[in-house]
C-alpha cells in the first residue's frame, strides 16, 4: 500500500499503540493529544489543525461523543476534499451521524469505527472494527483496519458501527451481571464453584462471560479475577457503554428493560460503591457479599 499521511488525534490508552502499529507498516503518521502524550513512530504536532492539514486520512481515538464533535468539526476544515475521516472512539450514535454528516458536507468520506479487543488487542494490531459508512468510505479504510486490527465488519450506514457496538455490549453487561449472580446464587446453595463452571460452561448457560471471562477466581480461564479484578475491561467503560445503550434506545423508543437494569447496577457500583478501577467482573463478589434487602 503507498504510505499515507495520518493525522491520528487522541493518543491515549489505545490511541497510541494503534497509531504506532500504523506508523510499524509504514505510513506517516503525525500525532495530536491535548494531554502532550505521543507514540512512539508519530511524528507529535501540536495542535488538531497541523494533524489534519494535508492529511489523507484522519484518526481519532477520543472519550466521548461531545469531544469528537468539537475535535471532528475543527479537522474537517483543515481536510482536503476525498480524504477520508475514521473515528474510532465509542461515542453516541447520534454524535456518529453529526460527524458523518459534517465531514461528507466537506466532500469527506467518514467511517465510524468503534472497536472491541481492549488495550492488548490495541497494542497487538488484534482489534475487531465495526464499521458505519458508505461503501466506497469502508472500502478505502479496511486496509488500514487489518493493520490495526484482525477483522472489520461492515455494518451498514453512518452510525451503525456504533450501534453495533452498544449492542453488543449491552448484552455483555447482562450476561456479566446474570453469571455472577448466579455464582452468588450457587454459592449460597453449598455449590462448588468449579462444578458449577463445569455445568454451565456445556449447558445451555454458557456464554463468554462464563466460558472465556469466568468471573470466579481459580476457575475456568485466566481472567482478570485472578487477578483481583484488576481490569481488564474496568467497570467504568462498562458504564459508559450501557449509558450509550440506553440513550440510543431512548433516541428511538426501544424497550431494554435488562439493558436498563445492568446501566443502574453498573451505575450503583461505580459511582456509589468501590467498583470503580474494578474489572467489570468484579460484580462477583459484589453480589455474594450481599443478601436479598442489601
Ligand atoms: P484514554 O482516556 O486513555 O484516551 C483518550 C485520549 O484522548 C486521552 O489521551 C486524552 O488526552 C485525549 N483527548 C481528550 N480530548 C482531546 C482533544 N480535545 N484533543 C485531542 N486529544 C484529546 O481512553 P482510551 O482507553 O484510549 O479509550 C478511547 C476510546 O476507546 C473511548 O471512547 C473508549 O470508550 C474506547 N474503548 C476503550 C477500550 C479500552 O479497553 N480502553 C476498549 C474499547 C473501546
Amino acid at each position: 500500500m503507498t504510505p499515507l499521511t495520518i493525522g491520528f488525534i487522541g493518543l491515549g490508552n489505545m490511541g497510541a499503540p494503534m497509531a504506532t502499529n500504523l506508523a510499524k507498516a509504514g505510513h506517516k503518521l503525525r500525532g495530536y493529544d491535548v494531554a502532550g502524550t505521543t507514540a512512539d513512530g508519530v511524528k507529535p504536532v501540536t495542535s488538531i489543525e497541523d494533524a489534519a492539514t494535508g492529511a489523507d486520512v484522519v484518526i481519532t481515538m477520543l472519550p466521548n461523543g461531545s469531544i469528537l464533535r468539537q475535535v471532528a468539526a475543527q479537522a474537517i476544515a483543515h481536510m482536503g476534499a476525498g480524504t477520508l475521516f475514521i473515528d474510532c472512539s465509542t461515542v453516541d450514535v447520534e454524535s456518529a451521524r453529526n460527524t458523518s454528516e459534517a465531514a461528507e458536507n466537506a466532500d469527506i468520506l467518514a467511517v465510524d469505527a468503534p472497536v472491541s479487543g481492549g488495550i492488548g488487542g490495541a497494542s497487538g494490531g488484534t482489534l475487531t472494527f465495526m464499521a458505519g459508512g458508505s461503501a466506497g468510505a469502508f472500502e478505502k479504510a479496511a486496509p488500514l483496519f487489518d493493520i490495526m486490527g484482525q477483522k472489520a465488519v461492515h455494518c451498514g450506514d453512518a452510525g451503525a458501527g456504533q450501534a453495533a457496538k452498544i449492542c453488543n455490549n449491552m448484552i455483555l453487561g447482562a450476561t456479566m451481571i446474570a453469571t455472577c449472580e448466579a455464582f452468588s446464587l450457587a454459592d449460597k446453595l453449598g455449590l462448588d464453584r468449579q462444578k458449577m463452571f463445569d455445568v454451565v460452561s456445556t449447558s445451555s448457560g454458557y456464554s463468554w462471560s462464563m466460558n472465556a471471562y469466568c468471573p470466579a477466581p481459580g476457575v475456568g480461564p485466566q481472567s482478570p479475577a485472578d487477578n483481583n479484578y484488576t481490569p481488564g475491561f474496568a467497570a467504568e467503560l462498562m458504564l459508559k457503554d450501557l449509558g450509550l445503550s440506553q440513550q440510543a434506545a431512548e433516541l428511538v423508543d426501544a424497550d431494554t428493560p435488562m439493558g436498563a437494569l445492568a446501566h443502574a447496577l453498573y451505575h450503583q457500583f461505580v459511582e456509589k460503591e468501590d467498583g470503580k478501577g474494578r474489572d467489570f467482573s468484579a460484580m462477583l463478589p459484589r453480589l455474594a457479599a450481599r443478601g436479598r434487602d442489601a
